[in-house]
């Protein structure tokens, strides 16, 4: 594909397609909309393939087209206004945060979908925070890494078995760019570590103001074994594994070192990234620090989230292997081998084994989990650490998570909010304020674009399965059972997540005959969208998903129960915003905080969810429901039994009621009520400004007043 140059007058398109803020702004959306609308579509919203693709005459044609050119100068200078502007949260309140940057590391990343450098809600998290960085104003560069294949896609083989398809990215469909010395050659970092040696190279990609370094591994100076090692997210062989995480913990500062940046503060994200902070601490011993000394500067400006309510999810590897890796490197911190492996040992007795969340807990002094439950839950697992104090001390925090409000929001609900909350609503959606003024948007309104909304997924799931159906990739079955009966006038239920035991994807099911009642009602219909990846490696899982998309198959639920192949952040945005209610059945304690019930209550869609999680702190009785109740921990049976129950009768008799319920116009005013209060309630609350603000506050404030890179100004 020759790609075409860019006429001079809209020559700034490649920068805007190279900056992801164009993702979350909705007039730059618009643009590239405008440019070519099938491209737009077969891209599926990728400007940078688009512009690789676009023929010359439309580009012509777009550069002598006033409608087009009055955008495109809008949309450069808010762009312009919104990369240089001084005036932002940060700067007005925590301008001393302006003079370092603060370094973030994760092994995923959700920015975009045409970035498939994520595998779910971890990476979710990672990209929201750096979208909120760059419009709070704080100085945030991200690390990661660039996998060429990325995380698999899904396919469902007719038998129902999930089949794991991985692409190669061509790098040049990408957002990304290389990054460049000054001098203007490839940045290349070497690493050795014992006897592992590997060059790594280094892309950017832009989100906003932020810049997220991505390693790459594939470099022709490496062999051909390491070159394909990394290719892909989350290997299960623990030796690759390890080799993974030296590659981002310690490249990765090393990176940040040669581009000469050095940060005050430096954000872990989950225990993956902690080598991270053995590589500080050998900067520090290196520079002269005894190694206790070093200890107290890494854990002053560290900051750590854990992820992870169940000790089998934590990262655990084994002393042989940290030995074979590490025994050059615990010299140069000065310490033995016994002090080293007591750094990653789960309970401070002499171990077998080196887990990464408690060398990260050990290392950082700033710890929080991601909702107050989750943070509950893991003062008591980790305990061991600080045996001397009460478990309610355990010097672990919670800053609940919170999703970016602007990249999940539907177009046709940001146009109603800007008539009606404000103009400007979007840079002000953390103050409860704002959302009282939710009750002049008449039921009618917010009642039609709930129905446009539902459309449109519904329009979606079609062009999909034409396309799936016209290439031969499926057969008729397949089709019914991924949507072709959907009907827009159905309640539309979606449970839709990574599929996994705890999840339980199966409780809706435990009563098929009630379940058939209540979606073979001949008055009032409800449909069920499944959606959700298994772990290539979990068996387990699989075995979930082949048994959900068999149900979907019978007859006798007459395609109501339907399974949506290859979720990822594309479909994640229709789901969303298009099903009615959002339904989330984890076992208690098990999910850490869950964000895609933020999403789908933002976009006005109910939350049907046992209370874990976020929901123990965002249901109020009046903006959704919730399954079971608030119950001490019972056996996986009996929780089984009370939450199947509870979620029938709420179908039976809140659910499905509330939703048939009409007036004369045909507005369900009892059930719109509920969306307002979900809205008003939820939005300022759970959204990742309110979270970044409090990292900010709570945990990157104090680290950077630790910080020498900041005292020495
Ligand atoms: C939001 C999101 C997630 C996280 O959702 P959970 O609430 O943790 O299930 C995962 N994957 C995608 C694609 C998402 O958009």
């Amino acid at each position: 594909m020759t790609i075409a140059k860019l006429p001079e007058r809209i020559v700034r398109l490649d920068e805007l397609a190279h900056n992801l803020w164009w993702s979350w702004n909705e007039e730059a959306r618009r643009l590239f909309r405008a440019l070519d609308y099938p491209l737009w579509r077969i891209t599926m919203h990728n400007p940078a393939q688009q512009l690789r693709r676009v023929s010359f005459d439309t580009l012509q044609a777009a550069a002598t087209d006033p409608a087009f050119l009055k955008l495109y100068d809008s949309v450069m200078s808010t762009f312009d206004t919104e990369m240089s502007s001084s005036t932002n949260w940060v700067n007005t309140n925590y301008q001393s945060l302006l003079r370092s940057p603060i370094a973030y590391f994760s092994m995923e990343f959700a920015i975009h979908n045409s970035l498939p450098i994520y595998a779910g809600g971890l990476g979710i998290l990672a990209g929201d925070i750096c979208k909120e960085s760059s419009e709070l104003g704080l100085p945030m560069v991200a690390v990661g890494f660039m996998y060429p294949q990325g995380y698999f896609h899904q396919n469902i083989a007719p038998n129902g078995w999930q089949e794991e398809v991985y692409r190669r990215l061509d790098f040049d469909d990408a957002p990304i760019k290389q990054v460049l010395s000054p001098a203007g050659s490839k940045v290349v970092v070497n690493l050795q570590i014992g006897d592992f040696a590997l060059a790594i190279g280094v892309w950017q990609v832009l989100v906003g103001r932020t810049t997220v370094y991505l390693l790459d591994t594939n470099l022709e100076q490496n062999p051909q074994s390491h070159r394909q090692l990394w290719s892909r997210l989350y290997i299960a062989d623990r030796e690759s594994r390890l080799q993974q995480e030296i590659i981002l913990g310690i490249g990765g500062v090393r990176v940040l070192r040669a581009l000469n940046i050095n940060p005050a503060v430096w954000h872990a994200n989950e225990g993956h990234t902690a080598f991270m902070m053995l590589e500080r601490l050998r900067e520090e011993v290196t520079k002269g620090a005894s190694f206790a000394e070093a200890l107290g500067r890494v854990q002053a400006t560290t900051v750590f989230t854990t992820h992870t309510p169940v000790m089998a999810g934590h990262d655990v590897f084994t002393a042989e292997l940290m030995v074979k890796y590490f025994s050059d490197f615990w010299k140069s911190l000065g310490i033995e081998r016994e002090a080293f492996l007591q750094l990653g040992s789960q309970d401070g007795s002499p171990t077998q084994t080196f887990n990464m969340t408690a060398a990260a807990l050990r290392m950082a002094n700033q710890r929080c989990g991601v909702s107050q439950l989750h943070g509950k839950v893991t003062r008591q697992m980790w305990h061991s650490l600080w045996p001397e104090i009460p478990e309610d001390r355990v010097p672990i925090s919670s800053i609940t998570n919170g999703i970016h409000v602007p990249s999940w929001v539907a177009p046709e609900l940001y146009h109603l909010f800007e008539g009606y909350l404000a103009k400007d609503w979007i840079k002000e959606h953390d103050d409860p304020q704002l959302w009282q003024r939710l009750d002049d948007i008449s039921d009618e309104e917010l009642w039609s674009v709930r129905r446009l909304l539902k459309l449109k997924l519904i329009a979606m799931l079609l062009e999909h399965n034409q396309d799936h159906w016209a290439h031969g990739r499926v057969t008729a079955e397949q089709v019914l059972t991924m949507g072709a009966l959907l009907d827009d006038n159905a309640l539309t239920i979606g449970f839709v997540r990574r599929f996994t035991e705890y999840k339980r994807p199966l409780l809706i099911f435990r009563d098929i005959e009630r379940l058939k009642k209540i979606v073979k009602n001949l008055w009032y219909p409800v449909q069920i969208i499944f959606a959700g990846k298994s772990h290539p490696t979990d068996a387990q899982s699989k075995r979930l998903l082949q048994q959900v998309y068999s149900l979907a198959g019978d007859r006798d639920f007459q395609g109501r129960i339907v399974f949506v192949e290859d979720y990822d952040m594309h479909i994640a945005r229709y789901l969303v915003q298009g099903v009615d209610v959002w339904l989330n059945t984890p076992r208690r304690r098990q999910e850490a905080c869950g964000t895609s019930g933020m999403k789908a209550s933002l976009n006005g869609v109910l939350h049907l969810s046992v209370p874990d999680g976020w929901w123990l702190e965002g249901y109020n009785g009046n903006n959704g429901w919730s399954i079971g109740g608030d119950l001490e921990p019972l056996n996986p049976e009996e929780e089984d039994e009370v939450d199947a129950e509870s979620l029938y009768r709420l179908l039976e008799e809140e659910v499905v009621p509330l939703y048939y319920r009409r007036d004369r116009r045909g507005v369900p005013e009892g059930w719109i009520r509920l969306v307002r209060e979900a809205i008003r309630s939820i939005v300022p609350v759970f959204c990742a400004r309110r979270m970044l603000k409090e990292y900010t506050e709570r945990l990157y404030q104090p680290a950077a007043q630790s910080s020498p890179v900041i005292d020495r100004r």
